[in-house]
Parts: C-alpha cells; sequence; structure tokens
C-alpha cells in the first residue's frame, strides 16, 4: 500500500443505474444505461478504503433514486460509507415522483424540504431537451405532488437564444402558482456552463444583451455575468495556470465501467484519471491525492492568457460566468491537444 492516505472525506459517486433522461444541458455528458453488477458498490468502496478514513458513497451519478428498490439501496449507501453520512442535496427523481406515491413521503422523512426541478421552457421545448415526451407534464405534476405533500419545489430554468421567450412565460406559470398554491414556490434562471453536451449548445448560447429584462431579477449569478469578450479581457493578461484543485473533501465520478474521474467538469477521456479495476489501487489514490492526471498536467504548460488568445472569440456577446468560461476553454484546449494540438473549427 501506497503512503497516499488522505484524511480527507472521499465521495465517491457512482453510476449504477443510469437516468431515465438525456438533457440536452447535461454536463456530466451522456452515457448508455447499464446496471453495474451486483457486488460493484463493496468493490468500489473496497478499493478505496485502505486509503481512506472518511467515505461518503452515493450509488448514483445522474438520477438519484432512479433504480427499483431505492429505499433498501439508500440504507446500503449508508452502510457502505465510513465515518460519513451521504448527503441529498435537494435532490430527487422527477420521474420517480409521479409513478410512486411512496416517494415523496420518504423523502420527508429524510428531511427532505425542497427538491429541484428543471424546465426549459413549454411542453414541446422541455421534452425536446429532457430528450423524453411527456417530461414537462411530469415535471408539473411532480410540482403539484411535491406542494400536496409540503415539499418545495424549486424551479430551475436554463435560457438559450431560442427558449427565452418560453423561460418568460415560464416564470409567469410559477408567479401565478404562487399566487395560487404555493408561496413558497422558488424560481430562477442560469445559462449553465458551457461543458458536455451543453458545450453543444454554444452555438444558441444566450447573449447577455438578449437576456428578458424580466428575467434579470431572477437570473441566478446575474452581478458577476460577463459576455465572452468580458472574459476574453479579463483574462488577457493573466499568466498563471490554470488550476483545478479539491477543497475539504474530494469528490470523485466513477463511470458504469470503472473509469474515474473528479468532479470538476464532465466526465471526457482527456479528464480520466484512471480504471479502478485496471489501475493499481495505490497508483490510482496516489493520483487523486497529489491531482497528478493527464489533464492536471496539461495545465502546467499553458496560461489562462494563451487559452483566451487561441479559443477565445472576442466578437462573442454569448453570457458566461467567468469560471464557467474558464472551463470552456480549457475543455477546448485539452480537445486540441488530444487532436495533436490542432485548434478545433
Ligand atoms: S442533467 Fe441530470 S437528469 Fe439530465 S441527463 Fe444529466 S444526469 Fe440525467
Amino acid at each position: 500500500m501506497s503512503g497516499y492516505v488522505t484524511d480527507k472525506t472521499l465521495s465517491v459517486c457512482a453510476d449504477m443505474f443510469g437516468c431515465p433522461n438525456r438533457c440536452l444541458h447535461c454536463w456530466l455528458g451522456h452515457s448508455p444505461n447499464v446496471r453495474m453488477e451486483d457486488g460493484a458498490d463493496e468493490y468500489i468502496v473496497g478499493k478505496f478504503s485502505p486509503y481512506c478514513e472518511k467515505i461518503e458513497f452515493y450509488s448514483w451519478l445522474r438520477e438519484p433514486d432512479f433504480c427499483d428498490g431505492y429505499k433498501k439501496r439508500w440504507e446500503k449507501d449508508l452502510a457502505l460509507s465510513k465515518n460519513a453520512r451521504p448527503e441529498r442535496f435537494g435532490l430527487a427523481s422527477f420521474w420517480r415522483i409521479v409513478r410512486d406515491e411512496d416517494y415523496v413521503p420518504w423523502l420527508k422523512t429524510l428531511g427532505v424540504k425542497k427538491v429541484q426541478l428543471t424546465l426549459f421552457g413549454l411542453e414541446k421545448t422541455t421534452d425536446r431537451y429532457v430528450g423524453r415526451r411527456g417530461a414537462y407534464g411530469e415535471i408539473l405534476k411532480a410540482t403539484d405532488i411535491m406542494i400536496k405533500n409540503g415539499v418545495t419545489p424549486r424551479w430551475q430554468c436554463f435560457i438559450n437564444e431560442e427558449n427565452k421567450d418560453e423561460i418568460v412565460k415560464i416564470y409567469g406559470l410559477a408567479r401565478k402558482m404562487r399566487e395560487t398554491v404555493c408561496p413558497e414556490l422558488e424560481f430562477f434562471v442560469h445559462e449553465g456552463s458551457c461543458d458536455g453536451e451543453n458545450r453543444k449548445l454554444y452555438p444558441i448560447r444566450i447573449n447577455k444583451r438578449d437576456i428578458p429584462e424580466e428575467l434579470i431579477p431572477v437570473y441566478f449569478g446575474y452581478g458577476d455575468l460577463l459576455t465572452e469578450r468580458e472574459c476574453c479581457l479579463a483574462l488577457e493578461n493573466d499568466g498563471s495556470q490554470p488550476y483545478f484543485h479539491n477543497g475539504d473533501g474530494i469528490v470523485i465520478y466513477i463511470s458504469n465501467e470503472y473509469d474515474v474521474f473528479f468532479n470538476f467538469t464532465n466526465m471526457s477521456d482527456p479528464w480520466k484519471i484512471g480504471n479502478l479495476v485496471s489501475t493499481p489501487a495505490d497508483e490510482l489514490v496516489r493520483m487523486i491525492v497529489c491531482e497528478d492526471t493527464p489533464a492536471l498536467r496539461l495545465a502546467k504548460k499553458t496560461s489562462w492568457s494563451r487559452l483566451a488568445e487561441t479559443f477565445g472569440d472576442k466578437s462573442s456577446e454569448r453570457a458566461f460566468s467567468l469560471d464557467d468560461y474558464k472551463i470552456f476553454l480549457f475543455n477546448k484546449y485539452l480537445d486540441s491537444e488530444a487532436a495533436g494540438g490542432k485548434k478545433e473549427e
């Protein structure tokens, strides 16, 4: 065993059951739903256990409670965790809410008071963005079920050029619901990261000047929102190296093929740390604890100013937070390096 033992809490999120949706904005990226084999959970925890004092184990990283027997599954996640307890994060499955009347009452027993639901516009648009016909109707039905059970819905909307007018209509619906059935209903709008699947929406990313005025008061982080041009200007003299770092805890994602990733960004090949089956555990833990992975090594060979100069578009008015823009640039750089240093078209 290596000397790389960490006293940080290791949160291990394994994609054991997949997700019913294929959202166009999914920053994790799409992958097939493959149920991991029985015993995968013990195997995963067993690999890390000799090196970690505290482990939070999650049997999901895409849709919580998507598996049948979700109550027993939660108990098992708790039992497999070591000196730590997994959290709920106000996340739940609207797919399950509308199919299982025990689900929301059960969530309440776990202390869940609020659940986030994501809309992309009216019916056709939301169904298209979620990747499933009927999704919009399910979200409204789930909202109704939550209100009846005393759980607060938190509606988030992702805005692009093509759906901005529909988001205004959804905001109108939210205000009406606040007046009539649920004064606590929460609502906010966001442009989303430009990562994973959502990066493919770059051509229709909202321009800052096109954000409808009535949405500005409910726009998350509007005060720090920049245009792409402003991001490029903010970085043009920044000679520092890109830096991605774990905080007080370490969060890792395990794909259904046992590939291991940090949670810094999407689960693409350039970000792969290793594979739980084929990479020796002590080497995997060393790379995780020392943050010594192929992507992070490439980070040391460039600077933000160079990335902005190479991959940024100073004529673009697209809206970004600076942090989201940095990861967008860095992922373009990784793709370019994987292609032999050629700049993407
Ligand atoms: S955003 Fe969430 S619900 Fe949508 S496809 Fe990704 S993991 Fe599934």
